[in-house]
């Protein structure tokens, strides 16, 4: 059991569930990556101990970039969706593999493609390694899921409740 802002959370997901679910994405994108060079976009901040993990685990030529978009104002998508940290070198013509924390209803999947879209990448695949099948309304293809969970609120390994807990080596979630 943790404690977060007053919030209790209990285990949920555990160190070894996790690297078995990272090992298996892990696994796929080394046979599917076998003669290409990837470039791994990882989506701060929730995603930098998945980032790191696959990146360990990847065992051919790659490349990595970073990008951070701005969070949403209520339901408006705003101009500072868009804003970004990273992306300055050129994608065009790249294999790209979006490293996402957690995919839950696809909004920002869908900035993303966007994004990328306007700068002429065409070929992408999304790996992420928690995925909420119930809640997801995007129509981008979400080609390696880690773990499928339902509409469960989880914090731990990156993921955060309100800045908190992105240093845990475990995932919990919110006790009901
Ligand atoms: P989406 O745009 O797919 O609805 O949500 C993606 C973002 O929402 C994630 O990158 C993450 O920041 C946040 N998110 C969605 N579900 C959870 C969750 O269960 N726990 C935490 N900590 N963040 C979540
Ligand atoms: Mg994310
Ligand atoms: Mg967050």
């Amino acid at each position: 059991m943790v404690k977060i802002h007053d919030i209790v959370f209990e285990p949920y997901v555990s160190e070894e569930e996790i690297d078995t679910a990272i090992a298996k994405i892990t696994e796929r994108l080394n046979a599917d990556y076998e003669n290409e060079r990837p470039v791994f976009l990882s989506v701060l901040n929730g995603s930098f101990m998945f980032t790191s993990e696959v990146m360990k685990k990847f065992k051919r030529e790659c490349d990595i970039q970073f990008v951070k978009l701005g969070s949403y104002e209520g339901t408006e998508s705003t101009g500072d969706v868009r804003t970004l940290i990273g992306l300055n070198k050129s994608l065009a013509g790249k294999k790209v593999v979006i490293l996402e924390d957690i995919v839950d209803t696809g909004g920002t999947l869908q900035e993303l493609d966007k994004i990328l879209k306007e700068k002429n990448v065409s070929d992408y695949k999304v790996a992420t390694l928690f995925y909420k099948p119930s809640m997801y309304r995007g129509s981008i293809k979400i080609d390696y899921a880690g773990i499928e969970i339902p509409n469960e609120f989880i914090v731990g390994y990156g993921l955060d409740y309100d800045g908190l807990g992105r240093n845990l080596t475990a995932v919990y979630k919110r006790k009901s």
